[in-house]
């Protein structure tokens, strides 16, 4: 039952949130439902879920497709990968909430194609920390100055800053990362380079760490449905 899942999610959320002396509340939990069927989205929104991820805009779109009511009812898709330019107008319709942007080039288009599409939506930078050439994300020596050349967009708000850490088995190897994140996202805030503060990062196996860390964005998959029978 992912009920009783979303449940078990909601309660490591809280203990982890009240161990750094934070309000649960300031912790959005999006469900990433890649590789998992609109029923599944359907399930998890009745158990009382708004957020979603996916990270491929094709899956995401025919799921936003399939589930067109529930997002007049306070349903947000969220973009948790890889955006490709080429996908960026189908992005724009598809998703709320896009939090792989790697650079000023992205920004201004996505800013561009949302203002035609009549749309506002919010994004993150995805900032890469590990610099594994595998990784996506805008390198953090470049971040600042890439946040000032995206700070006149309106229809595309800069509201926060993404890590995908590299896969650790010891929890405590992951939380440099996201230290390093936060200190990041306070320098841009300070700068009044942000229209926000959030702070994307944890996965079902380290969110709880990024909670301590200042997560106000946790993407948890497997934790939620299970484990994924496909390569996503
Ligand atoms: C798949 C994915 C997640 C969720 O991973 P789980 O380990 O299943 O919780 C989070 N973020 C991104 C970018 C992903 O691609």
């Amino acid at each position: 039952m992912i009920a009783d899942r979303v449940a078990a999610v909601r309660e490591r959320i809280s203990r982890a949130a009240v161990r750094a002396a934070r309000r649960p509340e300031e912790v959005t939990l999006v469900a990433v439902s890649k590789t998992f069927p609109a029923e599944a989205v359907q399930e998890a929104f009745t158990a009382g879920l708004r957020h979603f991820g996916e990270n491929k805009v094709q899956e995401g779109e025919a799921k936003a497709l399939a589930l067109k009511a529930l997002r007049t009812q306070g349903l947000a898709w969220h973009l948790v990968g890889h955006l490709q330019a080429n996908k960026a107008k189908k992005a724009v319709a598809a998703f709320d909430v896009i939090h792989s942007i790697d650079g000023p080039e992205l920004a201004i288009r996505l800013d561009r194609l949302a203002g035609e599409a009549g749309r506002t939506l919010q994004g993150l930078v995805q900032v890469d920390l590990a610099g594994e050439v595998t990784k996506h994300g805008l390198e953090s020596s470049r971040l600042m100055r890439s946040l000032e050349q995206m700070r006149g967009l309106s229809a595309l708000r800069i509201v926060g800053l993404m890590v995908l850490p590299p896969f650790e088995l010891d929890l405590e190897a992951v939380r440099p990362f996201f230290r390093r994140l936060r200190e990041l996202r306070d320098q841009a805030v300070a700068g009044g380079l942000l229209s926000g503060s959030q702070l994307s990062m944890g996965m079902s196996h380290d969110f709880e760490v990024a909670i301590e860390e200042g997560a106000t964005l946790v993407r948890v998959g497997t934790a939620l449905f299970g484990e994924r029978q496909r390569a996503a």
